[in-house]
């Protein structure tokens, strides 16, 4: 709209992103202390069978509690982590923690599940992601099948020997490997061939169409049907109605992960209203 407005716009409009590039340097410096002043907290969502109705997995989501600003969600952030570099000790903090915390679960004697994490294409650029997973499960005692790495479209096309080799020495360890918003970026299928993945998270863009958009349906069921006869698991994100579940159910979709069954919890309300329930 500015631009309609002739040339004066443009200055006052700048000064607004000047206070906006403020704000961001701000949050960019105290991100840099938020892991020491233990700011960071881990929420999980659990993952749900839909023929069963078992919770199979939770998927850790980092948030920021702000001393001014409240609860921070990660897709703000998230990407000041990526810019500044600062993804790879968060990431590391998020890996530790939620090993830790599926370890603790499991000692508990709660029926042994995979834990998802997310992680970054900058986490595959500057660090040695095997290293990390390596001290993450040694320093927990947490065994490898029980956490899931979650790369994105993106990760998984990069035309990069290097993180395809990296997964592929990931999946030797053990761990497990899924396509996270599955459908929402560029992807070449025949990457699936060579790319050691064992489920695909189909992106809850195209959630929201079922019952309003039988395009959206047609490229769910698609979806579907290419994970299993790949011999891939598949999971739905973002379900919240129970149209969508029988929709997914109808087509064979293994899980959701959605408002519909569970928010991201905390670690207390996990166990407060699901394990001790
Ligand atoms: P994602 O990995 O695709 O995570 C799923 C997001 O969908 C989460 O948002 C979750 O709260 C939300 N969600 C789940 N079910 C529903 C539903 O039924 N309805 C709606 N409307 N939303 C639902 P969240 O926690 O805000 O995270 C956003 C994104 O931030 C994540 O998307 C992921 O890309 C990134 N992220 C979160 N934690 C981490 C992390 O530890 N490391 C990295 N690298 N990225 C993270
Ligand atoms: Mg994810
Ligand atoms: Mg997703
Ligand atoms: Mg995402």
């Amino acid at each position: 709209a500015a631009k309609n407005k002739g040339k004066g716009q443009y200055l006052f409009c700048s000064s607004e992103m000047k206070e906006m590039v403020m704000k961001k340097a701000n949050l960019a410096q105290n991100l840099y202390q938020a892991i020491e002043k233990d700011e960071l907290i881990l929420y999980y969502q659990p993952q749900v069978e839909i023929i069963s109705q078992e919770i199979i997995g939770f998927e850790a989501l980092v948030r920021w509690n702000h001393p001014e600003l409240g609860i921070v969600s990660p897709g703000i952030f998230i990407p000041i982590a990526e810019q500044t570099g600062l993804i790879n000790s968060i990431g590391e903090w998020v890996m530790m923690t939620a090993c830790a915390q599926n370890k603790a679960w499991q000692d508990q004697g709660f029926k042994p599940v995979q834990m998802a994490v997310n992680l970054s294409l900058e986490q595959f650029r500057s660090e040695n992601v095997e290293n990390i997973v390596k001290k993450c499960l040694h320093k927990t005692g947490l065994e490898p099948q029980y956490l899931e790495l979650e790369i994105t479209e993106g990760i998984a096309m990069k035309e990069s020997q290097y993180v395809i080799e990296c997964l592929h020495n990931l999946k030797k360890m053990g761990v497990a490997i899924s396509i996270d918003d599955f459908g929402t970026e560029f992807s070449s299928l025949s990457r699936l061939k060579v790319l050691p993945v064992d489920r695909l998270k189909i992106d809850m863009q195209f959630i929201r169409g079922i019952g309003i958009n039988t395009r959206d349906e047609s490229i769910i069921a698609v979806m579907i049907h290419l994970a299993k006869r790949l011999g891939l698991k598949v999971i739905a994100e973002g379900v919240e109605t129970g149209a969508q579940k029988n929709f997914l159910k109808n087509e064979n979709c293994d899980e959701i992960q959605g408002y519909y069954y569970y928010k991201p919890m905390s670690s207390e309300a996990i166990e407060a209203e699901i394990f001790n329930a």
